[in-house]
């Protein structure tokens, strides 16, 4: 959603509260894509504080299915957050935060690209199903948490690991 912000800078001390939803279904990453399973609507409040400068502040609150980190199964990831951000919008400042000139078009707040840029730098840097996720077998794939699958897992001894290396080294060429 598009907010332009220009009306708010009539006055020091204008407000303007607003709620939108969240349009985009999945969040691309650029390396992994996950989907949305719950989008609260986005609150906002925009504060002109005075000489065109804003606070922008939002919640957002929505569940992505991200993998777990062990078994890739999708884990529901609640994503919770309040942001406070101030902008300036006179026509010749200088930004050195990257993400306004992406959300900001002049005086035109763009929402999803606003918590497209929150979401992903409040995103888990690791999911897992649970604590005692037993992960995949490294063997044949089987997700250990269903069931064993069989396969020898014991540890190799080092020095049988390392003829084993050069074996499959040989196997692979
Ligand atoms: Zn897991
Ligand atoms: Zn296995």
């Amino acid at each position: 959603m598009l907010i332009d912000l220009w009306s708010l800078l009539s006055y020091e001390g204008k407000e303007m509260v607003l709620q939108a939803e969240l349009d985009m279904n999945s969040l691309d990453t650029g390396i992994n894509k996950f989907d949305f399973i719950e989008k609260q609507p986005l609150s906002f409040k925009f504060t002109h504080t005075g000489n065109k400068h804003v606070i922008i502040e939002a919640d957002v609150d929505v569940i992505l299915n991200m993998p777990c980190d062990r078994c890739l199964e999708d884990v529901k990831t609640n994503i919770s957050l309040k942001t406070s951000k101030e902008i300036d919008l006179n026509e010749d400042s200088e930004t050195d935060d990257v993400n306004e000139t992406i959300f900001m078009d002049g005086t035109v707040f763009d929402s999803e690209k606003f918590v497209y840029g929150e979401i992903l730098v409040n995103l888990p840097m690791k999911v897992l199903c649970s604590e005692n996720c037993k992960g995949i077998c490294n063997r044949c794939g089987t997700n250990l948490n269903h069931g064993s699958c069989g396969c020898d897992t014991t540890e190799l001894d080092p020095r049988m690991a390392k003829v084993l290396e050069v074996f499959n080294s040989f196997k692979e060429v």
